[in-house]
């Protein structure tokens, strides 16, 4: 039977399985998804993820024997290559861990014989599966853009390749600084949890800087419910996706701002990378949870403000286009990264 590769996607709550065959097409249409036992250390995620492995192989008439490679997509920071350093979501303890040494170890165990392993940035080998499917069969390099809780952010090759840097920590490009005389601001820059204070990408377009982009433009809109709620900060933050979907003008106006600040980091990194197509990922994106008219707006608007930033054979064929995987893309990427071999 022809060869697969297996995916791994953990996140410090959930772990997704998929694998993909020697073409780079998925085994199967869904992926297996199990919690990751983090709260029971190292070895109980590993022996987790190899049971989940087990489970998936077993589902698709598969074993062991036709596994030539396997991917594991997990959240950085990094210490280095496949070493863990202290992360957001998983326990202090895991900050050190070598996971690249020891689930290369299990699954050699597990399967009889070695299997080689690729580690990487969830954001990258996400990136990877859109890109694989936006681009066709076309050779074009990828810029994608996932704004979540966070900036995820991932620059693939025509080759279908992440940018990954010497540490993993390539494409964090959410940390570079945002234009803020091009926005408008002219307060102090927002703060952003990672301490730089030059203003970060990531302040002005996702939902870390919601809150404050709230406090910003509340004053302009003195008759809104919001400015006599009694809700927490962060509950009217969250409340905007959800009104912006209903044509509330303080919510629509909070996205226009962030989708401009977006379309001035696409034109910012198209200077130095000069991809093909932009994705836009991440909740806005999100079919159940935004309307299509939302998002054709918000992708207007990336791309009319990256407009007159570029050069002009940029302007004729940059494709700015939503994510379609959704939260599946980093299991189907961390496949897909192993059919390459790549290794960061
Ligand atoms: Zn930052």
């Amino acid at each position: 039977m022809a060869k697969i590769y297996i995916g791994t996607d953990s996140g410090a709550t959930t772990t997704k399985i998929s694998a993909v065959d020697e073409t780079g097409a998925p085994v199967a249409r869904d992926v297996l998804q199990k919690p990751t036992r983090t709260a029971e250390g190292q070895s109980a995620v590993i022996e987790g993820w190899i049971a989940a492995i087990d489970e998936f192989l077993a589902t698709h008439g598969r074993s062991w024997a036709d596994v030539a490679g396997a991917g594991l997509a997990i959240p950085g920071p990094y210490l280095s290559y496949g070493v863990m350093d202290r992360s957001a979501n998983f326990p202090p303890v895991f900050a050190g861990w070598n996971v690249f040494a020891d689930f290369s170890r299990a699954l050699a165990g597990r399967a009889g014989q070695e299997i080689p392993l690729v580690v990487g940035n969830d954001g990258n080998f996400g990136g990877i599966a859109e890109a694989h499917g936006a681009r066709g069969g076309g050779k074009m390099s990828v810029l994608m853009l996932m704004p979540g809780s966070g900036l995820g952010c991932a620059f693939i090759d025509a080759e279908g390749r992440p940018l990954d840097g010497d540490t993993l920590a390539g494409m964090e490009s959410g940390h570079a600084p945002a234009p803020l005389h091009l926005l408008g601001w002219t307060k102090k820059p927002l703060p952003c949890g990672c301490g730089r204070d030059w203003g970060c990408v990531e302040a002005y377009t996702t939902i870390a800087g919601l809150p404050h982009l709230l406090e910003e433009m509340l004053p302009g809109f003195p008759d809104h419910e919001l400015a006599t709620s009694a809700a927490s900060a962060k509950e009217k933050a969250l409340s905007l996706r959800t009104r912006a979907q209903q044509g509330d003008p303080l919510a629509c106006a909070i996205f226009d701002f962030q989708a401009r600040a977006m379309g001035l980091h696409v034109a910012s990194l198209a200077m130095t990378l000069d991809p093909g197509i932009v994705i836009i990922g991440g909740g806005l994106m999100d079919h159940e949870a935004t309307t299509p008219a939302f998002r054709e707006n918000y992708l207007r608007l990336v791309r009319e403000t990256a407009m007159p930033y570029l050069w002009p054979k940029q302007r004729e064929n940059l494709k700015v286009l939503p994510a379609v995987l959704g939260d599946l893309s980093q299991a189907i990427g961390a496949a897909m990264a192993a059919r390459f071999g790549h290794r960061g």
